[in-house]
């Protein structure tokens, strides 16, 4: 990848924890935790129900967390799309962003970008996801579907409107340049050997994170 081009899953991780983009420019080895595996698999699943049109109503109810009413929603959202792009890699020489959207639903007049998200929200998308959808979505309006101003995320383990959508705004433009501007920063510093280390983010998400164990022996080493 081009030395100035930043993914929109780095500007998202950034926007939870810039510890974790600075692990992952630095290759820091890391730990998958099983909630990642986990959300490949649901993801397969997902890929090959929309797909092969899997019939999902033979799923027992317990065999994954994913919601038959949002899979319903899901069949209902995509019912007039004729060609369907899975994790098609994309890049946008305009924003200097590159994305692999889940899913990009192609009609005869219209497109729809749909990220697949295990997280159980509880009432509005979370942020981080809104930064992601509305990168990916500028990545695929310059480069596929010129005019796009909306992008989604269906909550698969929400069964109340698991289908969420996000407009892109100004507001959340200039907030993705800015944030590529600082990862490619960090990138130039750690080139130069120049790098600070983004501050522990004591987040819930640190139970979750690939670098815990390291990143907790580094804090335990300088506090
Ligand atoms: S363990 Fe927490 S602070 Fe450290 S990189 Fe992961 S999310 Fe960030």
């Amino acid at each position: 990848m081009q030395e100035t081009i930043v993914t929109a899953s780095d500007v998202a991780l950034y926007v939870k924890c810039p510890r974790q983009v600075y692990f992952k420019l630095k290759k820091v080895p890391y730990v998958e935790r099983e909630e990642r595996v986990k959300g490949r698999v649901e993801h397969l699943l997902l890929r090959n129900i929309v797909e092969k049109n899997f019939d999902y109503r033979i799923l027992e109810k317990n065999d994954f967390e994913i919601c038959i009413s949002a899979l319903n929603e899901l069949e209902k959202f995509l019912m007039n799309f004729n060609t369907k792009f899975f994790e098609q890699a994309l890049i946008s020489k305009k924003y200097g962003l590159a994305a692999k959207p889940d899913l990009i639903a192609v009609g005869e007049e219209n497109c729809e970008v749909i990220e697949f998200k295990g997280t159980k929200i509880r009432h509005d998308i979370t942020y981080s996801d809104k930064i992601y959808v509305c990168a990916q979505t500028m990545v695929v309006e310059d480069t596929l579907c010129p005019g796009l101003d909306h992008g989604n995320v269906f909550y698969y383990k929400i069964s109340n409107k698991p289908i969420k959508t996000v407009y892109v705004s100004d507001k959340l433009k200039s907030k993705i340049m800015e944030i590529k501007s600082s990862i490619l920063s960090m990138k130039k510093d750690i080139e130069c050997k120049k790098d600070n280390m983004p501050p522990y983010c004591e987040k819930s998400l640190c139970k979750t994170c690939d670098y815990a164990y390291y990143c907790l022996y580094l804090n335990n080493k300088t506090s």
